[in-house]
């Protein structure tokens, strides 16, 4: 069937949006209907090659819809039913997912190939050749329609709005477990989210679930310093054109001069520079947590070695917020239901597919919290 999409056709070059063939899907593919898709900054690390993929490709992995079609042995799903999506999809046999750990999927190494799991492609191009287009994630929402792997379905209730729903699918369970899973806050901890984007805003919501004393909110832009302290942010720090003495003073300043048990990383972009700053705000026995993604070839951080040794510190990754969606969104949803969780207020500006260089634009100027794309 003919659909419209938005194509990145080659580096830096933005969407092309067009009308593409979707194929039907295929023993253990699901079709969805798709409602709406958040624009995550990673999809733009694959207009910008910073994560390396192989246009032409559809990104977006942060979608919600309705199933349209099932292939040959789908056992997860029926049509009608409403869904989010994974990022990473989950096997349900490998070491990680059968220790419980299914962020971790072996499938995930798959998420940048573009074909099915298969090795086929969903997408064609309307020319002659009838050209593959790769889905980022096995995925590919920044489309009106998909067909996505069964392993990375997941159902939800259906009273939650599609565009609340959505946010679930990457950013908000990425953000809040960053905090509430990975960084082991304990009550009353000094904590530091550094970057306070569609990510970052979750981690401070996370945190302060998770029993924060202080959330510092660090973020260049006064817009976004300005929703982090709805979402519990308890001081802002505006690092803009700032050196980095300049911002520990206020986080020394309450903290007798030790610095945040847990400082989580969550920019747009990160570097060897930033993670370096990042670390220095760290206490003894404290936890620096990168989350946001940094460019495929950087390969140290800028922290001092002995210093981590000496100081007992602990610097970790977190992927998917280090929680299984398949729990950990349904889950959040019950949060959701008792307003424990702000999605709606995570939504800034709603885009048509038609629009969405503007909802690029509109992120790389700091004007949304979360832009999301909604489809009719
Ligand atoms: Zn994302
Ligand atoms: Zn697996």
């Amino acid at each position: 069937m003919r659909v419209k999409a938005a194509v990145i056709e080659g580096l830096n070059q933005g969407y092309a949006v067009q009308e593409v063939e979707l194929d039907d899907p295929k023993d253990f593919e699901v079709m969805i209907d798709l409602k709406a898709c958040g624009i995550c900054h990673s999809d733009d690390h694959g207009i910008t090659g910073d994560v390396p993929l192989d246009p032409p490709v559809i990104v977006g992995h942060e979608g919600a819809g309705i199933v349209e079609k099932v292939g040959r042995s789908v056992t997860a799903v029926k049509v009608g039913d409403h869904v989010c999506t994974s990022f990473i999809p989950s096997c349900g046999r490998c070491k990680w997912c059968a220790t419980g750990r299914m962020y971790l999927c072996d499938r995930g190494a798959l998420i940048t190939v573009g074909t099915q799991l298969d090795g086929t492609h969903r997408f064609h191009k309307l020319d002659e050749a009838g050209t593959g287009i790769g889905q980022l994630c096995m995925l590919g929402e920044f489309a009106e329609k998909t067909v996505v792997p069964e392993d990375s379905i997941v159902k939800i209730p259906e009273h939650i709005p599609f565009e609340h729903a959505c946010l679930l699918s990457c950013g908000v369970v990425t953000g809040w477990g960053s905090a509430a899973t990975r960084a082991g806050i304990k009550p009353g901890d000094v904590v530091v989210v550094w970057g306070c984007g569609g990510v970052g805003a979750n981690a401070i919501q996370g945190a302060a679930h998770s029993g924060a004393g202080r959330i510092f909110a660090i973020d260049p832009s006064e817009f976004k310093l300005e929703h982090a302290q709805g979402f519990g942010a308890t001081d802002v720090i505006n690092n803009a054109g700032k050196t980095i003495e300049e911002v520990l003073e206020p986080i020394f300043a309450v903290t007798n001069g030790q610095g945040a048990a847990v400082t989580i990383m969550t920019p747009g972009v990160n570097s060897a520079e930033m993670i370096g700053e990042a670390y220095r705000t760290v206490s003894k026995d404290g936890t620096l947590v990168l989350t946001g993604v940094t460019p495929w070839h950087v390969e140290h951080m800028n922290a001092n070695m002995l210093d981590l040794i000496m100081g007992n510190k602990t610097v970790k990754g977190s992927l998917y917020g280090s929680m299984n969606p398949r729990h950990a969104i349904p889950h959040l949803i019950g949060m959701y239901d008792t307003g424990q969780l702000k999605l709606a207020e995570l939504i800034t500006n709603r885009y048509s597919i038609d629009d969405i260089n503007q909802g690029l634009a509109d992120m790389h100027a700091n004007k949304n919290i979360r832009g999301v794309v909604v489809y009719e």
